[in-house]
Parts: C-alpha cells; structure tokens; sequence
C-alpha cells in the first residue's frame, strides 16, 4: 500500500488560492524523530525510506504538491503572505474517511517566500513536534507532528543552524489569513470557492443555514473560544496570534515562540518579537475576538449582497464571543477545581485561587496538580495564608453540590496536567538534539506525551525551574 492515500481537494479550488510548487531536495536526509502512533491513527502504508519521502526528496505516490496563498494581520499590520517555506503534499484521508494535510514545513522556497530561504532549524521543528504532540496529550486541539528530518543541509539565522524539515498533520491549513487573501484579492468566485471547501471541511451543518457564511462564522467563533479556553487552562501562550495562524478548524497551529508559564501572571509574555506584549498570556481572548472580526470583514461579501445588512449580521455574530468565551473559559476551569455543576459564584471562587497564585508567585500547573493530589500549595509556608480563603470557599463549593473532596479530587487529577512542557526542560533537550544527542529530547517527549499519569521517572519534568533556570525568552526561529 502507498504510504498515502491521497485525495487533495485544495488542488481542484480555484489556482488564485495557491501555487503548485515542488519541495526542493535536500543533501542528506535523515529521520530524527517519527510518530509511529501517528502513523498508525492513520492508517499510513509502507514506505522504503521515510526520510527521502518527508525531506521531500522523493514524491510519494498521488501527491499534488502546493504552496497556498494567505494573508494575515502581524501584529495588528495586514500583509499578503502565503506558504512561504511549507508545501502541501496532499491530503491523506484514513481508511474511516478522515481527511488529514500532510505538509512538509521548510520544504524549500516557494512564490510566497518573498526573501526567505523556505528552510527551517532543526531546534525550532523539534520545538514544534515536542509542543504540539504535548498539546494532544493535553486533550487540547492542535495540528499534529508526523516526523523531523534532518535535511544535512545549514541554514544561516543569526547563527549557522543545522536544516530540517517538520512533517506537519492538520485536518486543513485554512487560516482566517486564508479569507482574508481571497477577500483583499476582490476575486468573488475564489471567495465563494473557498468558503464552500471550508464548510465542507469543517462545517458541513452550516450548508443547511440560511446564511452559510454567518453559520461557518458561528461555528469558528465556538470552536475557537473553546481553544482559547483550553489554553488559558493550562498557561500556554502561543505567542503569534496574528491572523494566518488562526486556523477555521479550531486546531492550535504555528508553534514559533509559544510557551507554557510556570509562575502564574496574566502578563506573562516570551515572544522576543512580541515587544509590546500585544500576545500576553490575559489578552489571548480579546486578540482571538479582534481575529475573527477580521474573519467576519472577510467573509461580508457572501453573508448578503446588502453591505448594511451583512455588517449588522456580522456585528450580531461577533460581538457574541466574549460571552462564548466566558462560558467555555468556566468551565475548563471548573473542570480543574473538580466541580460538575455550574454556580454563579464559580467565576470568583476561581478568581480567588488565580488571585492567590499570582500574589505569591505560584507556580500554575503545580498549584493545580497540588490540589488535585491533596499536596500543600507550592510556595514558601509563609505565603500559603493567601490560598486560605480559596480552601475554605472551594472546599464549601464541592459540599454544596453534594461532592466529597476525594471523589472532585479524583476527578481534577484527569483535568490538571501535572507535566507540561516547561520551557527550561525544552531548551535542555533542544540544546543536546543540536548537539546531537536525541536521548533527552525522547525522555522529554515521553513525559509530556503522558502528563496525567506521571511515572517516577517523569519527577525531573514536574519540578518548576530554579531561578537560574527560568527561560526569559523565546524565539521564532524563522
Ligand atoms: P510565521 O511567523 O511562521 O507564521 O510565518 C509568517 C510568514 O513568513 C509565512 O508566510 C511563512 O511562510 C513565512 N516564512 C517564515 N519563515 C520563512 C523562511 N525561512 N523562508 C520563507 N518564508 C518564511
Ligand atoms: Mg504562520
């Protein structure tokens, strides 16, 4: 069997969405890491060299390779973009009929990639593999990881970086950025094109809608307040909202200077890039609403031909999201305080635990799994006065719904991760990959693939970083 089963409805939209362009062949390539679970979620055949195939060196059977075409707003500026280092060999459909990307990430340069050299590091790909394969293991929404492939090839950055290659697995790549360049293009019909690829993707109830535009618009709204929420869940910062990394499927893509906050503070901010801290931990919901209005002013022209009309339908729809959000960020969270029922009062009992993480500078995930596990709060004795309040109200609330504390800390022990990928453990496994050696980077993969269940071995990964190990900083890489 081929190792894909391609049928890649991309190809056949309108040729204004995309450019069909070949990966270019690399100098050596070499497997660093594959997703053999992936793989067999799949359904994926047998191939005689994976690393020929994923460097993009040999073109597996049935593919179409493309680049697309999107736009997007960085940092607030629109701009037209596209693919620039990543080509779509096609779309895998599994043999229950799931229908997956598979995009090679630093395939080599394409029409998008304006003075790019279409390459990617090695430290930054296995970044993205780690982080994203975490996000799963999570339960949270995200593009998948099926391979890295050293290409044995440099790439020049401020530094001279060793080349790879990052397989990446989407149920699509269709951004708000990817309306937003069909909008800005004026070309009605590659619009209207891609609208109807989308809800056939994506939303296929909304065909059905009055008014399909505004359906699929409604349905991205949700699935994107219940991401967000997830996020803020468990401290993760993407850290380039910018419109073309804001997919319509609800999955987590682009894992550039993303991060995971140890000490609980909604201004939390890693991103070098991000100097006004415009991506901040606390701003994530509002910088997810500001993005779909721009999906909303992409989409005006198909919710109806009246301008007036379509504004208004739009206005209605977005200004929706913050309560969308309120309601999907409650209830993650009473999911990690162990509560079932919905209370008024949820939102300040959780509140106040936020409130007594930040004032003592608590550690966010260790503070959760602490009280998932019955463990004192991990701070100084003499700051855990400030949860005393919380303890007493929470331990009244699980009562007051008829709960017992065992049984709601059983549950949270199932919502609260006790291993995230701190970002302290990460640069120590990409340090030793650069170096060479895997061996880290495969222990740390291992723990973050199972962070509810912890075995012993995974205590190194649990630990908060010292204070000379805490990360400042984070880089895109690109
Ligand atoms: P990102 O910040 O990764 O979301 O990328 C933003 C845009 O820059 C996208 O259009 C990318 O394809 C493009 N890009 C990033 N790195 C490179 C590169 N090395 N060569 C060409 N294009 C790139
Ligand atoms: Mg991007």
């Amino acid at each position: 069997m081929a190792p894909f089963q391609f049928d890649t409805s991309y190809a056949r939209l309108p040729e204004a969405l995309f450019a069909r362009v070949m990966p270019t062949p690399v100098r050596a390539p070499r497997l660093l890491v594959f997703n053999h679970g992936l793989a067999a979620e799949l359904g994926l055949g047998e191939a005689a060299d994976w690393a020929a195939l994923l460097a993009g060196n040999v073109l597996p059977e049935g593919a179409t390779p493309l680049a697309q075409a999107y736009a997007g707003h960085q940092f607030g500026h629109f701009t037209m973009l596209g693919d620039g280092r990543a080509v779509l060999l096609g779309e895998h459909v599994t043999p229950d009929g799931r229908r997956f990307d598979i995009q090679l990430k630093g395939a080599g340069q394409t029409p998008f990639s304006r003075l790019g050299d279409g390459r990617a590091a090695v430290g930054p790909m296995l970044r993205e593999y780690l982080i994203s394969e975490a996000m799963h293991a999570l339960g949270i929404p995200t593009t998948r990881s099926l391979a890295v492939v050293a290409t044995g090839e440099p790439v020049v950055r401020e530094a001279v970086l060793p080349g790879a290659v990052l397989t990446r697995v989407a149920s699509s790549h269709i951004r708000v950025g990817s309306f937003q360049f069909a909008a800005a293009s004026g070309d009605r019909e590659a619009l209207q094109a891609l609208l109807d690829h989308t809800i056939a993707r994506h939303a296929p109830a909304a065909e059905e809608r009055e008014r399909p535009a505004l359906a699929l618009l409604d349905a991205t709204m949700a699935r994107q307040a219940a991401l967000v929420a997830r996020w803020m869940g468990v401290g993760f910062i993407h850290g380039v909202m910018n419109t073309d990394n804001m997919t319509l499927s609800g999955e987590t893509i682009d894992y550039g200077p993303c991060a995971f906050m140890d000490t609980f503070d909604p201004a939390t901010v890693f991103s070098s890039i991000d100097r006004h801290g415009r991506y901040a931990y606390g701003n994530q919901p509002q910088i997810a609403h500001w993005n779909l209005v721009r999906l909303a002013e992409a989409l005006l022209p198909l919710i109806d031909p009246d301008p007036k009309l379509a504004i208004a339908l739009a206005n209605a729809a977005v200004a929706r999201f913050p309560e969308l959000f309120e309601a999907a960020w409650l209830g993650v969270f009473r999911a990690k305080l162990g509560l079932v029922a919905a209370r008024p009062e949820d939102r300040a009992l959780v509140e106040m635990l936020l409130t007594a993480m930040r004032d003592t500078g608590a550690d966010m995930t260790a503070s959760f799994r602490a009280l998932a596990e019955g463990a004192e709060w991990p701070v100084e004795a003499a700051d855990r006065g400030a949860f005393a309040g919380f303890e007493a109200a929470w331990v009244r609330r699980v009562a007051d719904e008829g709960g017992t504390v065992p049984a709601a800390r059983q549950r949270m022990q199932a919502a609260n991760p006790a291993i995230i990928p701190r970002n302290h453990r990460v640069e120590q496994a990409l340090a030793a990959a650069e170096a060479g050696d895997m061996a880290p980077f495969r222990r740390l993969l291992a723990a973050v693939t199972r962070p509810f269940a912890p075995t012993p071995e995974d205590s190194p990964f649990r630990a908060p970083p010292l204070p000379h190990e805490r990360v400042q900083a984070t880089f895109c890489g690109t």
